[in-house]
């Protein structure tokens, strides 16, 4: 007999939130209905996990820096069971280069019930890009492309072309003047600034709206429940390939049912895809 969502639903619960960004601002809100009661704690360092202002490089996946940041938050927040973290990545689009690619990950993790609950939100929807400058004309057209000053963009040194953000590195520049002031300080020392967007939430309008878009992802997550026994996080874990070939009947490396596993029980569910076989051309024994 399954659980009702009610037995999972928070009332009151304080969740501590690993930021040092003001994500809390779009967040809280959108998990209230929960029944959590989203706060921040002073001291976290969230940078030390990676930072966009290439003055830490990220070690390992998004979701380990995610689960990173949480544990660090408990650390602080000892007496807290619900932690919550953020984490963007950015760079080309994969299956198009010239295209930006941003994916944001919201986890919230439940430590005494055992909860591990994602959400994401994927696109081109992003305002991350760079330019290597050697005018400040240029460095103030593209600041003014990237939507400068509501969004906020960082000046470097340059090495080669590349950035040296351990030479020089500028990240709270709020006016073009000022802006202008660092780009010609690192002309005068290089022949090139690197100028980028900054991709620190409370500097990023664009980026602010994703974190929300995957907080709205992880609550509807947590809605998904298993059907035996009412966990929340029911949710695509696996995706089968497999769809018959049209033509020949065998199977292809087109997904033909996805698989939903409770982390609680063990239940599992497969559900097959609403197509029911694959285009001849994506099929390797009839159109090799
Ligand atoms: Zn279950
Ligand atoms: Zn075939």
């Amino acid at each position: 007999m399954a659980r009702g969502a009610e037995a999972w639903r928070y009332s009151g619960e304080r969740a501590v939130l690993a930021t040092m960004h003001g994500k809390e601002r779009v967040m809280a809100p959108i998990l209230a209905p929960l029944g959590l009661e989203v706060m921040t704690v002073p001291g976290i360092e969230t940078d030390r996990h990676g930072s966009f202002t290439r003055s830490v490089e990220r070690q390992g996946t998004a979701l380990a820096a995610a689960r990173a940041k949480i544990a660090d938050a408990f650390g602080l927040a000892p007496t807290l069971r619900v932690g919550l973290a953020s984490e963007g990545s950015f760079g080309p689009h994969p299956a198009m280069p010239l295209l930006p690619f941003a994916q944001e990950l919201v986890l919230l993790i439940d430590r005494e019930r055992g909860l591990s609950i994602a959400g994401h939100d994927i696109g081109s929807d992003t305002n991350y890009a760079q330019a290597l400058c050697s005018e400040v004309s240029t460095a103030l057209a593209f600041a003014r492309r990237i939507g400068f000053p509501a969004h906020g963009v960082v000046a470097m040194a340059s090495e080669s072309g590349r950035p040296a953000p351990q030479r020089a590195l500028f990240t709270d520049l709020s006016t073009e003047a000022a802006l202008a002031n660092a780009v010609r300080w690192l002309l005068m020392r290089a022949p090139a600034a690197f100028v980028e967007s900054d991709m620190r939430a409370d500097r990023n309008p664009t980026r602010m709206a994703a974190i929300a878009r995957a907080t709205a992802d992880l609550v509807r997550n947590w809605w998904s429940r298993c059907p035996v026994c009412g966990r929340p996080g029911f949710v695509v874990g696996e995706r089968v390939p497999g769809l018959p070939c049209a033509a020949c009947g065998q199977p292809t490396r087109r997904v033909r049912a996805e698989r939903l596993q409770c982390v609680g029980c063990g239940h599992a569910d497969l559900r097959p895809v609403a197509d029911p076989a694959a285009d001849p051309a994506g099929c390797d024994v009839c159109n090799p």
